[in-house]
């Protein structure tokens, strides 16, 4: 995003909308630091400048710096999924995509969110370390499958790296005996990781609803607090064979 400062009359109305402090008031005008906004458009829908000084930046449909749109702009559509919202439904529609089967883990590492964001760079720290943990697939309907350069390193496309974005949601699938370590690998590289980010288990439930005790035993060594969740789409689920 970027402020035409011959227009901008110094109201400083923009600047708290920025959820990453982006928008620098000097107390005459306003202007947007590019390494850090991560081109939400938070500014653009929300602020309503009284003289429309705030405008999509000129490159922001360019590659790489496109990324940061299609990971942070809520209304964005992805280019490699064609999904909004980070460009990804994960398992929530697994009733119907069939992504995870019923004995393995949907595993997704949510980062940057709420607001924190993060760079491209962190998001290879997690998947070299899960390359290192001996998974070499992201989700191939998850948008950082098309950004991986490397499968057996985890290494992205080296043009993204410098890139910046709000949240992004790495998706991979586990069986049920590897999830333990895929949470100690995640536990260790989140000491390395320059931001936030939390950790999806997904299974499908059994007969009574029950989570599958091998999962809930290996989230409990690792030492995590699961948080139960569902998603039950009615009516639209097939039946498993
Ligand atoms: S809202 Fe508009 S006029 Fe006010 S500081 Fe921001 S860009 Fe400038
Ligand atoms: S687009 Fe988002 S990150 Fe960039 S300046 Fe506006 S509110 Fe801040």
């Amino acid at each position: 995003m970027i402020i035409h400062e011959e227009i901008c009359v110094g109201c400083g109305r923009c600047q708290p909308y920025c959820p990453t402090a982006a928008i620098r008031y000097d107390g005459i005008k306003s202007r947007i630091d590019q390494e850090i906004c991560y081109e939400c458009s938070t500014c653009l829908r929300a602020a309503h400048c009284p003289v429309d000084a705030i405008a999509e930046s000129p490159d922001v449909y360019d590659y790489p710096r496109a990324l940061r749109r299609y990971f942070s702009d809520p209304s964005a559509t992805h280019a490699a999924t064609g999904i909004q919202g980070r460009g990804t439904e994960e398992c929530k529609t697994n009733d119907v995509t069939r992504r995870c089967g019923p004995n393995q883990i949907g595993v997704a590492i949510e980062i940057g969110r709420p607001t924190l964001g993060m760079s491209i760079l962190d998001i290879q720290k997690i998947t070299r370390a899960i390359a290192r943990a001996g998974v070499h697939k992201i989700e191939p309907h998850n948008p950082i499958h098309s950004m991986i350069a490397n499968e057996a390193t985890g290494d992205l496309k080296p043009e993204m790296l410098g890139e910046r974005v709000l949240s992004a949601i790495i998706e991979i699938q586990v069986e049920r005996h590897e999830l333990r370590g895929i949470l100690r690998t995640l536990k260790e590289v989140a000491k390395e990781v320059d931001s936030v980010f939390c950790i999806d288990a997904f299974t499908v439930v059994g007969p009574g609803l029950s989570v599958p005790e091998e999962v809930l035993e290996s989230i409990r060594a690792e030492g995590f607090t699961w948080r139960p969740n569902a998603k039950v789409n009615m009516g639209i689920g097939r039946a498993w064979e």
